[in-house]
């Protein structure tokens, strides 16, 4: 599992890059990226967003 985010929905407030305590969120302007190296999949981000941006899906077999 993995944290993703729909960039169709995200507002760029930085709720979720606040939540996190394992800094794996950054918000640079508008690019929200998730470091899936770092993220422990509390699922806290998910449930703070207030767009409903994030969301868990499969990691992507390569
Ligand atoms: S699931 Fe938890 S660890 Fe992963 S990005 Fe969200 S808040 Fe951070
Ligand atoms: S909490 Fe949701 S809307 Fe806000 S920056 Fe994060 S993904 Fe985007």
């Amino acid at each position: 599992m993995a944290v993703n985010v729909d960039v169709n929905k995200c507002c760029y407030c930085g709720g979720c890059v606040s939540i996190c305590k394992y800094d794996a969120i950054t918000l640079k302007e508008t690019v929200l990226t998730i470091d899936n190296n770092k993220c422990i999949e509390c699922n806290l981000c998910v449930e703070v967003c207030p767009a409903g941006a994030l969301f868990t899906a499969e990691k992507e077999e390569i």
